[in-house]
Protein backbone atom coordinates (compact mmCIF):
# COMPACT_ATOMS: atom_id res chain seq x y z
CA UNK A 1 0.00 0.00 0.00
CA UNK A 2 1.15 3.44 -0.81
CA UNK A 3 1.66 5.82 1.84
CA UNK A 4 -1.19 8.07 -0.08
CA UNK A 5 -3.23 4.76 0.21
CA UNK A 6 -2.43 4.65 4.11
CA UNK A 7 -3.20 8.26 4.61
CA UNK A 8 -6.15 7.99 3.08
CA UNK A 9 -7.11 5.06 4.95
CA UNK A 10 -6.12 6.59 8.46
CA UNK A 11 -8.53 10.02 7.77
CA UNK A 12 -11.17 8.02 6.39
CA UNK A 13 -11.15 6.01 9.80
CA UNK A 14 -11.10 8.87 11.75
CA UNK A 15 -13.59 10.13 10.43
CA UNK A 16 -15.96 6.98 10.65
CA UNK A 17 -15.16 5.58 14.20
CA UNK A 18 -15.71 9.52 15.10
CA UNK A 19 -19.12 9.62 13.57
CA UNK A 20 -20.03 6.03 14.73
CA UNK A 21 -19.64 7.18 19.01
CA UNK A 22 -21.30 10.08 17.90
CA UNK A 23 -24.36 8.46 16.60
CA UNK A 24 -24.30 4.69 17.80
CA UNK A 25 -22.29 4.84 21.53
CA UNK A 26 -23.35 6.44 24.46
CA UNK A 27 -20.96 8.60 26.37
CA UNK A 28 -20.86 9.51 30.09
CA UNK A 29 -23.44 12.73 30.27
CA UNK A 30 -20.69 15.32 31.09
CA UNK A 31 -16.77 15.54 30.61
CA UNK A 32 -14.46 16.86 28.38
CA UNK A 33 -13.70 15.38 25.05
CA UNK A 34 -9.72 15.71 24.82
CA UNK A 35 -7.87 15.56 21.22
CA UNK A 36 -4.33 14.56 21.71
CA UNK A 37 -2.58 15.41 18.87
CA UNK A 38 -4.08 18.77 17.11
CA UNK A 39 -1.96 18.63 14.19
CA UNK A 40 -3.60 20.95 11.31
CA UNK A 41 -6.77 20.33 13.18
CA UNK A 42 -8.65 18.48 10.87
CA UNK A 43 -10.16 16.10 13.47
CA UNK A 44 -10.42 18.26 16.49
CA UNK A 45 -12.74 20.19 13.78
CA UNK A 46 -14.89 17.01 12.81
CA UNK A 47 -14.95 16.69 16.71
CA UNK A 48 -15.97 20.00 17.52
CA UNK A 49 -18.87 19.38 14.46
CA UNK A 50 -19.93 16.14 15.96
CA UNK A 51 -20.07 17.54 19.79
CA UNK A 52 -21.02 20.92 19.81
CA UNK A 53 -21.50 20.69 23.61
CA UNK A 54 -18.70 19.40 24.88
CA UNK A 55 -15.94 21.06 26.00
CA UNK A 56 -12.54 19.59 23.63
CA UNK A 57 -9.24 20.29 25.01
CA UNK A 58 -6.26 19.88 22.65
CA UNK A 59 -2.76 18.65 23.14
CA UNK A 60 0.78 19.33 20.80
CA UNK A 61 3.68 20.05 21.61
CA UNK A 62 2.70 23.55 19.87
CA UNK A 63 0.27 25.22 17.63
CA UNK A 64 0.41 23.95 14.15
CA UNK A 65 -3.59 23.62 13.12
CA UNK A 66 -4.96 25.64 10.46
CA UNK A 67 -6.37 29.34 11.64
CA UNK A 68 -9.99 27.83 11.33
CA UNK A 69 -9.33 25.33 13.90
CA UNK A 70 -7.48 26.79 16.73
CA UNK A 71 -9.09 25.58 19.86
CA UNK A 72 -9.80 28.85 21.89
CA UNK A 73 -7.88 30.31 24.84
CA UNK A 74 -7.83 27.87 27.88
CA UNK A 75 -8.53 24.50 25.44
CA UNK A 76 -5.32 23.75 23.92
CA UNK A 77 -2.38 22.66 26.00
CA UNK A 78 0.94 23.18 24.83
CA UNK A 79 4.30 21.11 25.62
CA UNK A 80 5.36 17.24 25.79
CA UNK A 81 1.93 15.23 26.44
CA UNK A 82 4.08 12.81 28.47
CA UNK A 83 4.19 15.43 30.84
CA UNK A 84 0.77 17.91 29.79
CA UNK A 85 -1.32 15.14 30.38
CA UNK A 86 -0.88 14.46 33.64
CA UNK A 87 -2.48 17.06 34.99
CA UNK A 88 -5.65 15.65 33.17
CA UNK A 89 -5.65 12.36 34.86
CA UNK A 90 -9.08 12.64 36.89
CA UNK A 91 -10.79 10.29 35.14
CA UNK A 92 -13.67 13.02 34.13
CA UNK A 93 -12.94 12.95 30.27
CA UNK A 94 -15.84 11.38 28.43
CA UNK A 95 -14.33 10.76 25.21
CA UNK A 96 -10.14 10.74 24.37
CA UNK A 97 -9.53 10.97 20.82
CA UNK A 98 -5.62 10.29 20.40
CA UNK A 99 -3.41 10.55 16.74
CA UNK A 100 0.35 10.78 18.08
CA UNK A 101 1.39 8.07 15.59
CA UNK A 102 4.25 8.62 13.58
CA UNK A 103 4.85 5.60 11.68
CA UNK A 104 8.14 4.71 12.40
CA UNK A 105 7.65 1.48 15.02
CA UNK A 106 10.60 2.12 17.37
CA UNK A 107 9.48 5.88 18.00
CA UNK A 108 5.82 4.54 18.76
CA UNK A 109 7.21 1.91 21.07
CA UNK A 110 8.48 4.79 23.11
CA UNK A 111 4.74 6.90 23.29
CA UNK A 112 3.10 3.40 24.12
CA UNK A 113 5.22 2.74 27.14
CA UNK A 114 2.72 5.94 28.85
CA UNK A 115 -0.17 6.47 26.10
CA UNK A 116 -2.02 3.73 27.31
CA UNK A 117 -2.01 4.43 31.05
CA UNK A 118 -2.61 8.35 30.68
CA UNK A 119 -5.73 7.68 28.37
CA UNK A 120 -7.05 5.14 30.75
CA UNK A 121 -6.72 7.65 33.82
CA UNK A 122 -8.11 10.71 31.75
CA UNK A 123 -11.39 8.73 30.99
CA UNK A 124 -14.44 8.72 33.06
CA UNK A 125 -15.88 4.92 33.84
CA UNK A 126 -18.00 4.12 30.21
CA UNK A 127 -16.07 7.08 28.85
CA UNK A 128 -14.44 5.94 24.85
CA UNK A 129 -11.00 6.13 23.70
CA UNK A 130 -10.50 6.08 19.93
CA UNK A 131 -6.78 6.12 18.65
CA UNK A 132 -4.05 5.03 15.94
CA UNK A 133 -2.11 3.23 17.99
CA UNK A 134 -3.29 0.09 20.45
CA UNK A 135 -4.16 0.81 23.94
CA UNK A 136 -3.10 -2.20 26.16
CA UNK A 137 -4.58 -1.22 29.39
CA UNK A 138 -6.48 -3.89 31.54
CA UNK A 139 -8.82 -0.42 32.60
CA UNK A 140 -9.64 -0.31 28.89
CA UNK A 141 -12.65 -2.90 27.01
CA UNK A 142 -11.93 -3.56 23.41
CA UNK A 143 -15.12 -2.55 21.41
CA UNK A 144 -15.27 -3.39 17.73
CA UNK A 145 -15.40 -0.60 15.45
CA UNK A 146 -17.69 0.24 12.65
CA UNK A 147 -17.36 -2.45 9.34
CA UNK A 148 -16.13 0.08 6.89
CA UNK A 149 -12.63 0.55 9.16
CA UNK A 150 -10.51 -2.70 8.92
CA UNK A 151 -9.16 -4.36 11.50
CA UNK A 152 -6.22 -2.90 13.57
CA UNK A 153 -6.49 0.26 11.21
CA UNK A 154 -7.60 2.05 14.06
CA UNK A 155 -8.63 1.32 17.97
CA UNK A 156 -11.83 1.70 19.85
CA UNK A 157 -12.32 1.34 23.69
CA UNK A 158 -14.39 1.60 26.40
CA UNK A 159 -13.20 2.55 29.90
CA UNK A 160 -14.56 -0.04 32.61
N1 LIG B 1 -5.52 14.48 13.99
C1 LIG B 1 -4.77 15.67 13.58
C2 LIG B 1 -5.49 16.34 12.43
O1 LIG B 1 -6.54 15.83 12.01
O2 LIG B 1 -5.04 17.37 11.97
C3 LIG B 1 -3.35 15.32 13.18
C4 LIG B 1 -2.48 14.95 14.33
S1 LIG B 1 -0.79 14.77 13.85
C5 LIG B 1 -0.76 13.24 13.09
C6 LIG B 1 0.00 14.43 15.37
C7 LIG B 1 0.30 15.65 16.20
O3 LIG B 1 0.64 15.21 17.50
C8 LIG B 1 1.49 16.46 15.69
O4 LIG B 1 1.09 17.81 15.53
C9 LIG B 1 2.56 16.32 16.77
O5 LIG B 1 3.25 17.52 17.03
C10 LIG B 1 1.74 15.92 17.99
N2 LIG B 1 2.46 15.04 18.90
C11 LIG B 1 2.86 13.77 18.66
N3 LIG B 1 3.44 13.25 19.74
C12 LIG B 1 3.43 14.22 20.69
C13 LIG B 1 3.90 14.30 22.02
N4 LIG B 1 4.51 13.26 22.59
N5 LIG B 1 3.72 15.46 22.70
C14 LIG B 1 3.11 16.51 22.11
N6 LIG B 1 2.64 16.50 20.86
C15 LIG B 1 2.80 15.37 20.16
Amino acid sequence: MSRLDSFIGRVTAQRDILNHIRDDLDLPKDGPVLEIGLGNGRTFDHLRERFPDRRIIAFDRACGAHATSVPEDGNLVLGEIRETGRGFETGTAALVHADIGTGYPEKDAVTLTWLPQMIAGMLAAGGIAASGLPLDDPRLEVLVGPAAVPAGRYFLYRKR
